[in-house]
């Protein structure tokens, strides 16, 4: 196997394929501009180098990057506390994904002055596929709730983050979330401008082509260009997606038929597959729905936000939100609900790397790295996730069935000796 690649332009297509979540990081930050964030055939963003004789291997892109797996040495705490609630502006929790605290929470830092500006995703308009946005205007962000199902390279913000004066919170997915906390690693300037990381918990980021096929099926469109505007998530909870054509059609779908099931495992990014951390270990705080039981029964449920809480000063600023009025907020959520609704989140991604792992005991991998390096940091990567998922739920079937996948493989290394 290859030692770890100090250029991104080094890895084979199909490695690119596996590790690349399309956070557009290394493009970023790429000093002579040979990386490009292109979409593959399969409607994913993944990063590219059409001209490697341009890369001057000074191995910035390979220090930041989220897929290979080097880990910062950012001390992960585990989430001081796990809160929910909601805006308490009905009619924009109505618009939001979940509660709608996520963009109450933005609003409030922008006016506290805890951050000058924020940085989060642009919404599919007019034709064009989401973007990174930065904005200093509440009601700006107000209309940009919601939660965005298909690839945004939220990495390529940093480029102005770099350049703008004044601090930011920046929205991501955890995959982004853990390159970005390698940059700051890395660029302390960078770091004093990132006063906050938000990241929205992620089952997985659907390709352009399952846009491409909602369109085409609810809207009979082929031309993604004629499509006014997308909103995936929103219209209360789960809620559906909303997409409208240019010439006035509007077709609305709902969650259950674009976000679950087949659709979502045809769609995926291999990446996703393999993911260690749905959750945001990185971030200051994570926010995902609250999918509880009693909600699921409820006909006209709004929605309702999960708050990770890592940074005890956003635990401060919502408890502030809440003595003001805009926004509910209890901490009276129940392990054997957390369970049942992040458990095969948490267990998930480390099955499938756990399995990967068994089986690559037996049939090597080509990933980048040696055996004993890849070995190393995938378990403090594993180990850190163990934690934050025993301190959670206290074990799930699934967590047991990786246990028993751990002591397979462990069995196997064994053997090998
Ligand atoms: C791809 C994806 C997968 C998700 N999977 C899960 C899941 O499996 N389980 C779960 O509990 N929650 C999941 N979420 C999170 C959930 O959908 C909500 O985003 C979250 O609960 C926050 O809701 P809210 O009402 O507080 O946010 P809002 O107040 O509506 O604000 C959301 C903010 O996030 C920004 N945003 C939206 N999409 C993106 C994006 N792709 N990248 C960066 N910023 C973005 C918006 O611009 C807005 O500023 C996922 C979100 C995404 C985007
Ligand atoms: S995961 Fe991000 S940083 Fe890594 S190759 Fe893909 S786009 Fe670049
Ligand atoms: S090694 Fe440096 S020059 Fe080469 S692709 Fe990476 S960031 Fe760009
Ligand atoms: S599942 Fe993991 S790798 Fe995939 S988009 Fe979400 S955070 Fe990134």
């Amino acid at each position: 196997m290859n030692e770890m690649p100090d250029s991104l332009c080094r890895l084979s297509a199909a490695q690119m394929k596996h590790l690349c979540c399309g956070c557009g990081l290394c493009v970023a930050v790429c000093p002579t501009g040979c990386l490009r964030l292109l979409e593959n055939t399969r409607g994913h963003l993944e990063a590219a180098c059409p001209d490697a004789a341009v890369c001057a291997a000074c191995g910035r892109c390979a220090a930041v990057c989220p897929g290979l797996r080097r880990e910062p040495s950012y001390h992960l705490d585990l989430p001081s506390a796990i809160v929910f609630g909601h805006s308490t502006d009905g009619a924009f929790r109505w618009n939001a994904a979940s509660g709608g605290l996520t963009t109450e929470l933005l609003t409030y830092l922008l006016h506290s002055h805890a951050v000058d500006y924020v940085v989060t995703s642009g919404r599919y308009e007019d034709g064009r596929k989401p973007q990174p946005v930065v904005t200093r205007d509440a009601a700006q962000l107000r209309t940009l709730c919601g939660s965005n199902y298909c690839p945004v390279p939220m990495g390529l913000a940093i480029e102005n983050v770099a350049r703008l004066e004044g601090r930011c919170a920046l929205v991501c997915l955890p995959c982004a979330a853990r390159g970005v906390r390698r940059l700051m690693e890395h660029d302390r300037s960078l770091a004093g401008k990132i006063a906050f990381i938000i990241t929205l918990l992620c089952n997985h980021a659907p390709s352009f082509r399952a846009t491409a096929h909602l369109a085409r099926r609810h809207l009979r469109l082929r031309d993604l260009s004629q499509i006014e505007s997308i909103r995936y998530r929103g219209q209360g909870w789960f809620g559906q997606a909303v997409l409208s054509a240019r010439d006035g059609r509007v077709a609305r779908v709902p969650y259950s038929e674009y976000f679950a099931g087949p659709f979502a495992s045809h769609f995926r990014r291999p990446r996703c597959q393999m993911c260690l951390d749905h959750f945001g270990v990185f971030a200051d705080i994570s926010m995902g729905d609250a999918d509880f039981v009693k909600y699921r029964q409820a006909r006209d449920n709004p929605g309702e936000t999960v708050c990770f809480v890592q940074n005890a000063a956003l635990l401060a600023a919502l408890e502030d939100m809440k003595a003001a009025g805009r926004i509910t907020l209890s901490r009276e959520i129940r392990h054997d609900e957390l369970t049942r609704i992040y458990g095969p989140l948490l267990a998930g991604g480390h099955e499938m790397v756990a399995a990967r792992r068994a089986v690559g005991a037996i049939v090597p991998l080509s990933e980048p790295g040696t055996p004993a390096v890849v070995q190393a940091r995938w378990d403090v990567a594993l180990r850190r996730n163990l934690e934050f998922h025993e301190a959670m739920s206290g074990g799930s079937p699934s967590f047991h069935l990786y246990q028993a996948l751990r002591t397979v493989h462990r069995l196997a290394n064994r053997a090998r000796e």
